[in-house]
């Protein structure tokens, strides 16, 4: 079975990872266009906290975040030891002051979705000096629920060890813009500089690019980019490597630390701003206010630089998922917007089952790619 992969974001790469693992003949094309979401992405793992009403949506994300554990595990096995995912907790900073009995209403509404998902782990109200103990630049007096099972990881790394794992398998990896090969009715393969790399499979995980790649077999896949812009900043030397994910429920936006003293404020939602791969001031003066407005210890960092990336968001939250009515030989895995990292590694992994014919594990009823497009 010969499968290519277009786009080797974390879903691409995921996707050659698995479908190699199963046998095929995988070859995995990238572009390299700027502004890839997964190497600019935050990396949050925690759907539990949503308010958002969308239980396939909910769902899968939930999935998506029970794989993580044995998909590291899986990769450490293989000789990819480190690829920054850690299981750091979130505190999830509520609106109204923190009042205890805010806090606890909070604490049952998120335990309530523990037993269909015990993954999130213990849940518990913490006082604001016990929140700035576990985040020491927190404004004094963040009061926070606290979500033991929430993690972050880094999607430049996840993806890259995917992509080294998924060539150790025999994914050949191939660079340039690939442009999708039809005849009547069938995916063919793709065209790279010239050449037709003829496949029984197309796998389009080309992100916020994917309207454009599917344009050739006249589908309407209904993407587009949601510009994000995220800020890096350096703690000098402060060990930041167990500090929890801070979700401030009032405003959407977020902070997560990784191992080398750094932590990330993110980001703007930009949905309009095509794929203008610029920083702007106005991105940057929004980022830094909210995350010095709850945390304003981060004032004497040190700022390291500004990522920018375009979210495939879809035409709701659901991922776009699964074969093509009308058009063998084509699977579209994205529409993954702002949770694309939670969810990615399993996208990529029903992806490639579908593209080997395989019986996928869940239902694909809601993913189509084609909905209301
Ligand atoms: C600022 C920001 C913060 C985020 N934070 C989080 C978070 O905290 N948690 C979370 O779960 N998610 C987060 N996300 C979302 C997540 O990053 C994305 O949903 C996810 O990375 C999308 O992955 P992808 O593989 O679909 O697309 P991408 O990573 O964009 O990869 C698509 C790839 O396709 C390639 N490509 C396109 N067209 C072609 C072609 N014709 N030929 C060959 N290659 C092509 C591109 O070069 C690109 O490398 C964030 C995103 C942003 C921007």
């Amino acid at each position: 079975m010969r499968l290519v992969v277009a786009g080797s974001g974390i879903v691409g790469a995921a996707c050659a990872f698995e479908a190699s693992g199963l046998g095929a003949d995988v070859t995995l094309i990238d572009a390299g266009l700027p502004g890839q979401a997964t190497a600019a992405g935050a990396g949050i793992i925690c759907p539990w906290s949503t308010r958002l009403d969308d239980p396939a949506w909910y769902d899968f994300a939930c999935a998506a975040a029970r794989e993580y554990p044995p998909l590291v595990a899986g990769l450490a096995d293989l000789g990819e030891a480190d690829v920054s995912y850690r299981q750091v907790g979130a505190l999830l900073i509520t609106d109204g002051d923190g009042r205890p009995d805010q806090l606890s209403q909070e604490v049952r509404r998120i335990e309530a979705r523990r037993a269909a998902a015990p993954e999130i782990g213990q849940v518990q109200a913490l006082s604001g000096p016990e929140a700035q103990r576990l985040f020491p630049p927190l404004a004094p007096g963040s009061a926070a629920v606290y979500i033991a099972g929430a993690a972050r990881v880094d999607g430049r790394r996840l993806a890259a060890a995917l992509i080294r794992a998924a060539a150790s398998r025999g994914t050949v990896i191939r660079t340039g813009q690939a442009t999708l090969a039809c005849r009547p009715g069938r995916a063919v393969g793709v065209v790279l500089d010239g050449e037709l790399i003829e496949a029984d499979a197309v796998v389009a995980a080309t992100g916020a690019w994917t309207t454009a790649f599917l344009a050739p077999a006249g589908v309407p896949v209904a993407v587009t980019p949601q510009r994000g812009q995220i800020v890096h900043i350096s703690l000098g030397s402060a060990d930041t490597s167990r500090w929890p994910v801070v979700l401030p429920a009032a405003s959407g936006h977020y902070l997560l630390a990784f191992d080398d003293s750094r932590v990330v404020a993110g980001a703007t939602r930009e949905t309009g701003a095509g794929f203008d791969f610029r920083v702007t001031p106005a991105g940057l003066a929004e980022v830094l206010a909210q995350a010095l407005a709850v945390a304003p210890g981060l004032g004497s960092g040190t700022y390291l630089e500004t990522r920018v990336g375009f979210r495939p968001a879809g035409p709701d939250i659901r991922p776009l998922l699964g074969p093509v009515p009308g058009l063998d030989g084509l699977v579209v895995a994205t529409g993954l917007g702002a949770t694309g990292l939670t969810m990615g590694p399993l996208a990529g992994k029903v992806a490639a089952r579908a593209a080997l014919g395989l019986a996928p594990d869940i239902d694909l009823a809601p993913f189509s790619p084609v909905r209301a497009a």
